[in-house]
């Protein structure tokens, strides 16, 4: 073989899910690949995150796999709200311009941090930052970003910058009126919508029905 596919092999294998054993969840952080009888999915872990989402479908030809359940696990306690406050204010401040900034948690210290980036320019349709340097045991958790005066949602430059990466993806929209809300899981260039689940202790949030009005956090911020 050549190293070349066996380094890259070994940093992300496909692995078989036994029928008859146990499972071993990916110990360390990293993804990789699972083949089970009921589709390929993807396993992601970071400090923060544990997950397993689906990427395709059961297969018309039975594998002699195990069944893969999904699963998300946050590794880190509730994201607390005054972050958000405090970024919701800063898109309120630049509106009609577009805000961004990051919130990291450090699995040293247990603690979260909002990070300011350096913005280089900022339009009301899009944002060009240098992402902050992190610090030790340091990881983003939640990218932010605000539209100005138009809606929440995601467009195609922002999938564009999400792709690749591990990290909650929130979109502030109508900064001049009462906030909306758009949030997504993004794993590796898989998106998954994600709602509030609790607000009780900081944010929590949860995948979301696909028919879901995206407003959660939103209400939160009230
Ligand atoms: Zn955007």
């Amino acid at each position: 073989m050549d190293p070349r596919d066996a380094a890259l092999q070994a940093l992300t294998p496909t692995v078989m899910v036994p029928r008859f054993g146990e499972f071993e969840p990916l110990a360390q952080p990293g993804h990789r690949f699972l083949a089970g009888q009921n589709g390929d999915w993807l396993e992601v872990r970071r400090a923060w995150l544990y997950a397993r989402m689906p990427l395709t479908k059961a297969s018309s030809v039975v594998k002699p796999y195990g069944t893969v359940t999904a699963s998300l696990e946050w590794m880190c306690p509730p994201i607390p709200l005054a972050l958000f406050e405090r970024f919701a204010g800063m898109a309120r401040e630049s509106c009609p311009l577009e805000a961004a900034g990051w919130i990291t948690w450090n699995e040293v210290s247990n603690e979260f941090a909002f990070r300011e980036v350096g913005v280089r320019e900022a339009s009301a349709s899009r944002i060009h930052f240098d992402r902050p340097r992190l610090g030790e045991g340091e990881h983003l958790v939640v990218d932010l970003h605000s539209h100005g005066r138009s809606s929440a949602f995601f467009s195609g430059t922002d999938d564009e910058d999400d792709r690749g990466e591990v990290k909650l993806s929130v979109v502030l929209g109508r900064c001049d009126q009462k906030l909306v809300t758009a949030q997504r899981l993004c794993l590796m260039g898989m998106f998954v919508p994600m709602q509030l689940a609790s607000a009780v202790d900081g944010l929590m949030f949860k995948p979301a029905p696909v028919e879901e009005p995206r407003t959660f956090v939103a209400d939160a911020l009230v």
